[in-house]
């Protein structure tokens, strides 16, 4: 049976929250390294050609391998192998950075690239064992390399204007990669967040909002209706005899006939209204500018939808009933008070038979 306690307690927690975001992060830093695979191929197809043109085959040839190391890794990301396309990059990134400075010298800039990889490494989703040593390996060797090469005698001596030429485009080509991984960077920050702000307002069950955040909204609209004086109505509606649905046919199809119930309260209610899960089986509908007459009229639709509801179940369709309470905001009334006199004529509604609306006492209008 149905408590007569007023306010149910706030049991709606989510565990797939962090899961679901884990794997929206995945997701991104995984177009990520799509993008930087792309670009990052582009970029060496043009080295390829200016190598070709001023004659110096070897980088030719080394820039040849390295179109084919991001062809190979857009292909192993495409096919969401993630860790060996990311350590392929790397990889890349990092052999040619060294060979490029040993060959053309400090002036040529290829060192520069070595510092993307830090950044892209920090914001992946490798374990932190694995990040930290990688890190600091990569700033060691940058520190290394620039003590041993910056002022080295290069292998290959190109003609000062091709090293100017290729300090330029190495510069543009790593502010470039910064900033679009900056942006990407930022994008995930964001998506995140409101994914997060999402989740905590939902209900994972039926996807309504939860308590939370229609709590939230009715503090909004109270205030916002107060100061005009326009009406807002509060519903507080149970599922009759649900535990007698989820005893006999189980706790699975319990939950069918409260996602159909919530299809039914989302749908059946105006844009400007509210419908959120309130625990268990119990719902609160939010209507703003409504007063109790017209909420009766519109819940008594309501409730008429849900008796006609039949819930597909392995024992054949389960018919479902609900009863609703509803009162009005009175001036200067707390939410919560207002929420309790609902919660109240809810219990009125029960006690005389179940499958009601019935209106808080003070909401009732007095008979002519
Ligand atoms: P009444 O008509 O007086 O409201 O009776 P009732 O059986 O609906 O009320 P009661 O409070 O006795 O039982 C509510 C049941 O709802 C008990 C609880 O296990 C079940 N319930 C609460 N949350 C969920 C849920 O998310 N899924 C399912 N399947 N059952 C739930
Ligand atoms: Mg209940
Ligand atoms: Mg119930």
């Amino acid at each position: 049976m149905r408590q007569s306690s007023p306010l149910l307690a706030f049991h709606n927690t989510d565990p797939l929250v962090p899961v679901a975001v884990g794997n929206n992060n995945e997701a991104l830093f995984r177009k990520l390294l799509l993008g930087v695979s792309v670009i990052a191929g582009l970029t060496h197809l043009c080295f390829l050609l200016l190598f070709y043109k001023s004659g110096v085959s070897q980088l030719a040839i080394i820039n040849v391998g390295s179109i084919l190391c991001y062809a190979l890794a857009f292909s192993l990301l495409w096919r969401h192998h993630m860790l060996s396309a990311w350590m392929l990059m790397l990889l890349e990134v990092v052999g040619h950075a060294v060979l490029a400075v040993y060959f053309l010298g400090w002036e040529s800039s290829f060192h520069f690239y070595i510092m993307l990889a830090p950044p892209v490494m920090m914001v992946g989703s490798l374990g932190n064992w694995c990040k930290a040593p990688l890190v600091l390996g990569l700033a060691a060797l940058y520190v290394g390399l620039d003590f041993f090469l910056r002022l080295a005698t290069p292998i290959v001596a190109l003609e000062p204007s091709v090293l100017n030429g290729l300090h330029y485009f190495n510069l543009i080509a790593v502010l470039v990669l910064l900033i679009f991984l900056a942006g990407m960077y930022y994008r995930l920050v964001v998506q995140s967040e409101k994914q997060l702000r999402e989740m905590a307002a939902t209900d994972p069950l039926t996807r309504l909002r939860n308590r939370r955040s229609v709590l939230d909204t009715s503090t909004c609209e109270a205030a916002k209706l107060r100061r005009d004086g326009r009406p807002l109505s509060f519903v507080l509606c149970d599922v009759d005899h649900f535990k007698v649905i989820n005893d006999t046919h189980g706790h699975e199809a319990g939950d069918d006939v409260l996602k159909a119930v919530a299809n039914i309260l989302r749908s059946g209610v105006r844009e400007v209204d509210h419908a959120a899960r309130w625990g268990g089986e119990e719902f609160l509908l939010l209507l703003p500018e409504t007063a109790s007459p017209g909420a009766e009229r519109a819940v008594n639709r309501l409730r008429e939808a849900i008796a006609k509801l039949r819930v597909p179940s392995k024992e054949g369709p389960l018919k479902v009933t609900m009863t609703f309470g509803i009162s009005s905001l009175r001036l200067n009334e707390p939410i919560d008070q207002a929420i309790a006199r609902a919660d109240k004529a809810l219990y009125q509604g029960k006690r005389a038979g179940r499958n009601r609306v019935e209106l808080a006492p003070e909401d009732v209008a007095p008979q002519a």
